[in-house]
């Protein structure tokens, strides 16, 4: 897929809205994105899965991890597309950690895939969880890069789309500037 072809796939599953929002930063924005608007839709999850599949194809992969919540459709997906094993690392009390029995071997190849990444906390913190049970991370993939391609994992990775919002400040917004009030995205008048 081109980036035309997945901002137009953002704009018409909604993803994507253009208005003056009010983002649980504080901050304010002309834009608003929800991953999650797009991943609603199996066929819009599978090309842009593919994507990602495509990158790591000459990479040894055994296993597939996401940090839950964000990244769990992506990671399925693919996975799925791969025929490999996927697992998730889930918050216990704060941190992110395998459960349910999940575990990962020593050496084992793991590509770890993720919905979006803005500072990559997540990411960093299931990188963390391969390195300490001493398998190797083959690489990143994810849907969208918030932070316009400023995140650095360290490892070979790749991002179905680079993104720069730009957010201010309310008292430096140029809409509210203008006259114009933000709105919460999420709420039901969307
Ligand atoms: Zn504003």
């Amino acid at each position: 897929m081109t980036e035309t072809q997945i901002l137009d796939v953002f704009k018409k599953s909604e993803a994507l809205l253009t208005g003056h929002f009010l983002l649980t930063s504080g901050r304010h924005s002309d834009k608003y994105f929800q991953c999650a608007k797009i991943l609603q839709y199996p066929d819009h999850t599978e090309k842009l899965c593919t994507m990602i599949v495509d990158r790591f194809k000459e990479a040894e992969i055994d296993t597939v991890i996401s940090p839950a919540i964000g990244g769990l459709v992506v990671g399925q997906e693919v996975s799925r597309q791969l025929n490999k094993r996927f697992v998730f690392a889930e918050r216990e009390d704060g941190k992110l950690t395998l459960r349910r029995g999940f575990s990962l071997d020593k050496n084992e190849k793991v590509l770890v895939c993720e919905d979006v990444v803005t500072t990559g906390g997540s990411v960093f913190e299931v990188i963390d969880i391969v390195k300490n049970n001493n398998a190797d991370v083959a690489g990143i993939g994810f849907i969208v890069d918030r932070s316009n391609g400023k995140v650095n994992f360290g490892f070979p990775q790749f991002s179905a789309l680079k993104m720069n919002v730009a957010s201010y400040p309310p008292e430096e917004c140029p809409l509210c500037n203008s006259g114009s009030k933000p709105i919460k995205p999420g709420s039901r008048k969307l």
